[in-house]
């Protein structure tokens, strides 16, 4: 089964009714972009570039050494777009040891750009360095975690005061198109007037799912209560993908949703057209959307996603 798997790694991702399907990859290092060539992702949907800044005992990378890793990761992807997350560090993901121990509920706590925005210089470091290679390709840049919309003005300001400094070190950059996360609820139920501010958009449905749900992912206990399918969740994801349409920008799922075969269907029918994942699953996602007929999806997604009990939708068999 991987083997005729893998002839579709060339094949272009199209449903049976022609529509075009962007099928990304997620990364972590800036190496991954190799599996990510060889699995035909069209580029890179989400950089994690948390990665770059864990587990180094305090030393974090600076501007030079992340400008670096990014060339790579653009080289790597030979000319196809590449999506750069800022930092997203806390919660699951800690700098360092002992991280957790400055707060009782770290997914509720200083994290992603929270951190980002409490800690400005590093921040701008990470802002020149990709400012810096969006000279050299097609660079994205992405912000996880927005829940306020002062926090998009000030994440805006900060990048504004990262192009001046370059500009006053005479340093040549490139304007990547901007990006939102929507991980947090409020920034689903505000996307109408976030978007505006951004070019593109990516859902991040590991901590939207979180959210809604009020589900810690790393625990255990309640591991058997974190539930893609729950019709809360399904709603948020179908009206920032319905807002998306509407202002005519690009909207991607970037967390495990996006990666799950038992979900294209339904994503494909709400209207989603680009998804990123990790590089493993890209080949039986492309499976499913070339077996998909939307014009045939549509209609059942809407009544999915309007239900009370998804689940049990789903579980009578898909069109
Ligand atoms: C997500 O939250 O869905 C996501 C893609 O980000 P991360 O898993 O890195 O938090
Ligand atoms: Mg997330």
């Amino acid at each position: 089964a991987r083997e005729r798997l893998v002839r579709l790694r060339h094949t272009p991702s199209v449903t049976r009714d022609a529509q075009q399907v962007a099928l990304l990859a997620n990364i972590e290092q800036p190496q991954d972009t190799q599996a990510a060539v060889r699995a035909g992702a069209v580029g890179v949907g989400l950089f994690r570039t948390e990665f770059l800044f864990m587990g180094r005992g305090g030393r974090l990378p600076d501007e030079e050494e992340q400008f670096q890793a990014y060339l790579q990761a653009v080289q790597g992807m030979q000319g196809l777009p590449v999506t750069i997350r800022s930092i997203d560090v806390g919660a699951d993901k800690p700098l360092d040891k002992g991280w957790r121990e400055h707060s009782l509920n770290p997914a509720l706590g200083l994290r992603a750009i929270r951190w980002s925005l409490s800690e400005p210089a590093m921040f701008r470091a990470q802002l020149r360095a990709v400012l810096r290679v969006a000279g050299h390709g097609k660079v994205k840049l992405l912000f996880p975690m927005l829940g306020h919309e002062a926090q998009i003005r000030q994440t805006l300001a900060q990048l504004n005061q990262a192009r001046a400094e370059l500009d006053a070190r005479g340093i040549a950059y490139g304007m990547p198109e901007l990006g939102a996360m929507i991980e947090v609820p409020a920034a689903a139920l505000m996307v109408r007037e976030f978007l505006p501010y951004f070019d593109f958009l990516s859902i991040g449905t590991n901590d939207l799912i979180q959210y809604c749900l009020a589900i810690d992912r790393a625990d255990e206990a309640v591991a058997h209560l974190y539930d893609p399918l729950h019709p809360a969740v399904l709603r948020l994801v179908a009206s920032v993908i319905a807002e998306g349409q509407r202002q005519g920008k690009e909207v991607t799922v970037c967390g495990e949703m996006a990666g799950d075969v038992g979900m294209t269907r339904l994503l494909l029918g709400l209207g989603l057209r680009s998804f990123s994942m990790h590089p493993s699953q890209i080949l039986a996602v492309k499976q499913e959307i070339l077996r998909a007929d939307i014009r045939v999806l549509a209609p059942w997604a809407a009544q999915v996603a309007a239900s009370s009990d998804p689940a049990a939708l789903m579980a009578l068999g898909e069109p």
